[in-house]
């Protein structure tokens, strides 16, 4: 496994790769890594001989109260399970090689990246749809893929592949969850104990509307209502951020849940903000 620390050692063993013939996959991360990182990684290699986790804890995504300093790090862990995952390469480079200068450009996309988490992280996504294309940039992979715990993330870098026409495939791969259905994420780490038993009432509430919805598609406004007094009752030390039924791909807040949506939450437990989502696609539901 290559260890490239520059975006010139990124760049030469993926030229050799594709002048192999080789498709080449890019799984971004954070690193912290953990199961979830690592079926992005199964799914690459299955489809991409050559496969590149870039491992960044990106700056311009943190506003200045977030973790950004805390954020966790765990390189040599990260570095040992990308090789167990068969990765071909590691993208690992250090703040001043990704900007060497202050980021006088940036990519947004001001319509899906102000609703949901961008209404309480303002400039997030911003932040992320830069660093993802000046990866794309970098790295120039046939396919990148990305997790749908981040929803409206790879909603956001979706539709800025296809608007900005970056000659690559995105795949979006399911959420892996712990066996009591919490999402894994790299911020789990921060729960206490207490925190960490009322985490899976997240996934409980959305199993419990996603029911709901099929059985009988109610108005969004109510399934709402059961999502908050589930998480109420279920996880009374969580602050929600929002909870919200959308459109899949326009993100716009929907009333009627009797078509394709996606129900979104993100909720605050002390220092960890842990987000979920589900899908429901009732266009074949009946009614
Ligand atoms: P991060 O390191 O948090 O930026 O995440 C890197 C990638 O891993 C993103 O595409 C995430 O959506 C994905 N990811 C994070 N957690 C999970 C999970 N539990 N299941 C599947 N993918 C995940």
């Amino acid at each position: 496994m290559i260890v490239a620390r520059t975006i010139q050692e990124i760049r030469v063993a993926v030229a050799a790769a594709k002048s192999a013939g080789q498709a080449v996959g890019l799984v971004p991360t954070m690193g912290a890594l953990h199961a979830g990182h690592y079926s992005l990684i199964d799914a690459a290699s299955l489809q991409c001989p050559f496969v590149v986790v870039s491992i960044f804890v990106n700056p311009i995504q943190f506003a200045p109260s977030e973790d950004l300093a805390k954020y966790p790090r765990t390189p040599d862990a990260d570095l040992a399970g990308c090789r167990a995952h068969g990765a071909s390469a590691v993208f690992m480079p250090d703040v001043h090689e990704v900007y060497p200068r202050p980021c006088r450009t940036v990519v947004e996309s001001p319509n899906l990246g102000r609703t949901l988490c961008g209404a309480s992280r303002p400039g997030h996504f911003a932040g992320v749809c830069t660093v993802v294309a000046k990866l794309f940039n970098i790295v120039q992979p046939d396919v990148a893929y990305f997790g749908a715990k981040d929803f409206q993330q790879a909603a956001i870098i979706r539709r800025m592949a296809e608007d900005l026409n970056f000659p690559l495939a995105i795949e979006v791969c399911p959420t892996v969850r712990e066996a009591d259905g919490l999402a894994l994420s790299s911020r789990n780490a921060y729960l206490t104990p207490d925190e960490r038993r009322e985490a899976p009432a997240l996934w409980k509430s959305l199993r419990l509307a996603a029911e709901m919805i099929v059985a009988r598609h109610p108005a969004a406004g109510e399934v709402v209502e059961a999502i908050l007094s589930h998480l109420g009752e279920h996880a009374p030390g969580g602050v929600v951020d929002y909870v919200e039924i959308v459109d899949p791909v326009e993100l716009s807040p929907v009333e009627k849940t009797d078509g394709n949506v996606v129900i979104a939450l993100a909720v605050r437990f002390g220092r960890a903000r842990l987000i979920d989502n589900i899908h429901v696609d009732c266009r074949d539901c009946g009614s």
